[in-house]
């Protein structure tokens, strides 16, 4: 039987890899999809079911959450087992500088369950090394990226508030969702403190859209949503993609390598059968990595061959290097005076918060640190009282505090900018391999002066901005998140203009081999603190536009 040689073959169903498969099937390109872990669909999701209806009340046995990690555990969500269990996706990090990585091996990848926090980053995160001299500059500004976010909001939906504002841009927004009474409050302090405070711009459908409903606001997000009102691939881009007919979906598929040719050349790939471990091979004249940052660059330090020594497309060396993840700084949590004993509505439904974007480096230099955070503001009351962790009790008297606090509960902490650095990298471990026998990284990160600066500055604000609320606060921690904790690993294949210094060009082409595209955030020089998968979106979107006029052109 003849082989098979796709136009192109892409890793990963994702947030990345479902843009790039709309994409390219839409634009005619015959298409192989891989995907590591079982298939899914939104008749599997338990979006409606309540903890009690499941023993431990969903989040699976002391015993299964140590050995296979908590989300992983997890009965609520449909994605049991495939919240990458610890066992089968061993990684490694030197002792005392731990890196916490979690990943959804499943169609959709961690689509189905993110946050959906959406927010564009500004024309100078693209330009902050010509403003402060740390890093690199991006090889694209905003106004190359500006149409392409503006497609994505369209086509995904992301509902939002117009503020004119240049460290958000504004951009296609749907209805913003309304304010809660504690957002109102919280917007009269933070103006107090001359900074804004707006509605976290979410792709979450405020009205209905390209067949999908408008959010019921049922406040299960977490769970995946089985009406397809937040995006996600199996609710968006797969369904797009399939209809084409351009599209064949593979689920069960562990990449381990990319297969190169005698000149060079990437071939195909190489991948293990979920279930069988056995190992097989496909073909396709361009190959498009989006297994997610870590997952990618591994791919590519798993591809070795006589012309790529240390790793495909690594011959400047910085494969692997300038690995970054969102700080997260503190939790501080308190009540409202105003509200404290009010009526106790169901308020878990809006199922995310507002917003003070960053203020710090905007007009003028900090003296103390470059790039800056925002803050995240969340409140109200929750069907599940996390007050009453925070203070000690007992009996009737415990239980009439709980209640008087519930509906005037308010948390704030803050994201912000690390800064890329060559010593936090990724390599191979060669002493350890996962479920599959396919070699694991061990994972080497840095924190810099400039974010323990950050930090300090960020909850000394968050503090003064829950004094100037005149909150009851209840706890207050100060501490920075273990690295990965975010979930918005960047960077470890950069692009830019000189092959010697990075990965990729400004469309995500490796420089040493132009039929090799990665399209996930592994592409990122630096990260700006705004949540990262917008413009993920934006990014493989025109990546693949490039790839496939490429393509036409026989170019590649
Ligand atoms: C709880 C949570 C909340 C989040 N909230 C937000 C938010 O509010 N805003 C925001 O911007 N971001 C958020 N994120 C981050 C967001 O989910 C990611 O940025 C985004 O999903 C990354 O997209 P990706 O395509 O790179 O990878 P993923 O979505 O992780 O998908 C990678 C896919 O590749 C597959 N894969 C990996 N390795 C292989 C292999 N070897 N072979 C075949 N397939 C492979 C995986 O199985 C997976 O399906 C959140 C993440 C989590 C976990
Ligand atoms: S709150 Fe809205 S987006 Fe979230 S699961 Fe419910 S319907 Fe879906």
């Amino acid at each position: 039987m003849a082989t098979t040689i796709y136009d192109v073959v892409i890793v990963g169903t994702g947030a990345t890899g479902g843009m790039a498969a709309k994409v390219l099937a839409e634009h005619g390109l015959q298409t192989l999809l891989l995907e590591s872990g079982p298939s899914i669909s939104s008749a599997d999701f338990l979006t409606h079911s309540m903890p009690y209806e499941f023993p431990f009340r969903g989040s699976g046995s002391p015993s299964k959450a140590r050995r296979v990690g908590r989300a992983a555990a997890s009965e609520r969500t449909p994605f049991v087992g495939y919240h990458a269990e610890n066992d089968q996706h061993p990684y490694s990090f030197p002792e005392g500088n731990p890196w916490a990585w979690s990943h959804s091996r499943i169609l959709g990848g961690r689509t189905l369950h993110w946050g959906r926090q959406s927010l564009r980053l500004a024309e100078y995160d693209f330009k902050g090394a010509s403003i402060d001299g740390q890093g690199v500059d991006w090889p694209f500004t905003y106004s190359d990226l500006e149409p392409y976010y503006d497609k994505v909001e369209e086509y995904i939906g992301v509902q939002g508030m117009y503020e004119g504002l240049p460290q958000i841009p504004d951009g296609k927004f749907f209805p913003p969702f309304a304010f809660n009474c504690y957002e109102h409050l919280m917007k009269k302090a933070a103006h107090k403190m001359g900074w804004h405070l707006t509605a976290l711009r979410t792709a979450q459908l405020s009205r209905a859209h390209r067949g999908r409903p408008a959010c019921h606001y049922c406040g299960s997000c977490g769970s995946g949503c089985d009406i397809g009102a937040f995006f996600s691939t199996i609710a968006v881009t797969l369904p797009d993609a399939l209809a084409t007919g351009n599209l064949k979906l593979q689920t069960d598929s562990v990449v381990r390598h990319v297969l190169i040719d005698k000149e060079g050349r990437p071939k195909g790939v190489g991948y293990h059968d979920r279930l069988t471990k056995n190992y097989r091979e496909v073909f396709a004249k361009v190959v498009v990595l989006a297994g997610s940052t870590l997952e990618s660059t591994r791919i590519m330090l798993n591809s070795t061959s006589p012309r790529y020594p240390n790793g495909l497309a690594n011959s400047s060396g910085v494969l692997g290097h300038y690995l970054t993840d969102h700080i997260s700084v503190g939790n501080i949590s308190g009540a409202l005076p105003d509200l404290v004993g009010g009526t106790i509505l169901n308020e878990d439904g809006k199922s995310n918060g507002s917003y003070i974007p960053r203020f710090q480096n905007i007009d003028k230099p900090h003296p103390d640190f470059v790039r800056g955070y925002g803050i995240m503001v969340k409140g109200g009351a929750s069907s599940f009282p996390g007050q009453a962790m925070s203070f000690d009790g007992f009996g009737a008297a415990y239980k009439r505090k709980i209640k008087a606090l519930h509906p005037a509960m308010v948390n704030v902490y803050a994201r912000g900018e690390p800064l890329p650095v060559y010593g936090s990298y990724i390599e191979i471990d060669r002493n350890l391999v996962d479920h599959w026998g396919i070699p694991s990284l061990h994972i080497h990160y840095k924190r810099t002066d400039n974010d323990e600066k950050i930090r300090k500055h960020a909850y000394e604000s968050m503090l003064e901005l829950m004094h100037t609320a005149k909150l009851e606060i209840l706890s207050a921690r100060d501490t920075l998140s273990t690295p990965g904790t975010i979930n918005h690993e960047m960077g470890t294949a950069r692009m830019g203009h000189d092959p010697k210094t990075n990965v990729l060009d400004a469309y995500n082409q490796a420089h040493d081999a132009k039929n090799l595209f990665v399209v996930d955030a592994s592409c990122w020089p630096s990260s700006g603190c705004q949540n990262p998968t917008l413009t993920m979106l934006a990014i493989a979107w025109r990546a693949s536009d490039y790839l496939a006029e490429q393509y036409r052109k026989g170019e590649l």
